[in-house]
């Protein structure tokens, strides 16, 4: 079903620069940007601070009804409310990463979350970045756009982000994290990371931020004329 608002699908692996460049465009074109990963950073979270394995299917399942997910946007940046409180922050982390990679696995927590997903396209012009959005969340998105890069160059780009940040790991140790991520992502049976048949791929490896957000503002300007 095709709703009165525009809808922007980027999906791609970790790294590869899609939130970065989400933002953007939506600052540009005046959207809603959605960053999908945040939401299921602040299950994980929840579930790491319960002191329950990210696989431990019975335990997320016991815990998913006590989780309260909310997103308030605070001069346009997605702020995550986790039982009330803004933990925003928090999910930051490499370990959160891990766990939000682990119990996005699981049919419970992706159920949870679909509606409140739909329900923000539903509503808004939207940039949603994630893994599923061109092929499960919004499968009738106006344009969808699969981004990715080299494991080398994304962990490079992750390194950067977290050694400004104050993480001490070193790259190798990023680039093994995400490369495991992206191999549980991709493999799991539910709403796997992959590029959707109907979207655009576009490999930023040998562009820079302007060229990369120049390629995309191209490819959305002929699907949609913005
Ligand atoms: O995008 P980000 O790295 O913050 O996402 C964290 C994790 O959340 C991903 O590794 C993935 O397992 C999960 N995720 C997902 N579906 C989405 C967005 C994120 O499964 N639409």
């Amino acid at each position: 079903m095709k709703t009165a608002f525009h809808a922007i699908a980027l999906d791609g692996p970790a790294g590869a620069g899609k939130s970065t460049l989400a933002k953007r465009i939506a600052k540009a074109l005046d959207f809603v940007y959605v960053d999908t990963g945040a939401i299921y950073r602040t299950v994980g979270y929840y579930i790491w601070m319960c002191g329950i394995g990210g696989r431990d299917a019975d335990g997320v399942r016991r815990l998913i009804d006590e989780v309260n997910v909310k997103i308030e946007y605070i001069d346009g940046v997605q702020h995550m409310i986790l039982n009330g409180k803004d933990i925003t922050d928090e999910i930051r982390t490499p370990v959160i990463s891990q766990y939000a990679s682990q119990v996005s696995a699981h049919a419970c927590v992706r159920d949870f979350l679909l509606d409140t997903q739909r329900d923000l396209a539903k509503s808004h012009n939207v940039v949603m970045d994630g893994r599923d959005i061109g092929t499960v969340v919004l499968p009738n998105a106006d344009v969808k756009i699969f981004i990715t890069a080299t494991p080398e160059i994304r962990a490079k780009r992750r390194f950067d982000e977290l050694q400004a940040k104050g993480n001490k790991d070193s790259y190798e140790k990023v680039l093994a994290e995400m490369k495991q991520r992206d191999l549980q992502d991709s493999t799991r049976p539910i709403a796997p990371l992959k590029q959707a048949k109907d979207a655009v791929l576009l490999d930023t490896s040998d562009m820079d931020l302007e060229q990369a957000e120049a390629a995309l503002r191209a490819i959305i300007r002929e699907k949609i004329g913005l």
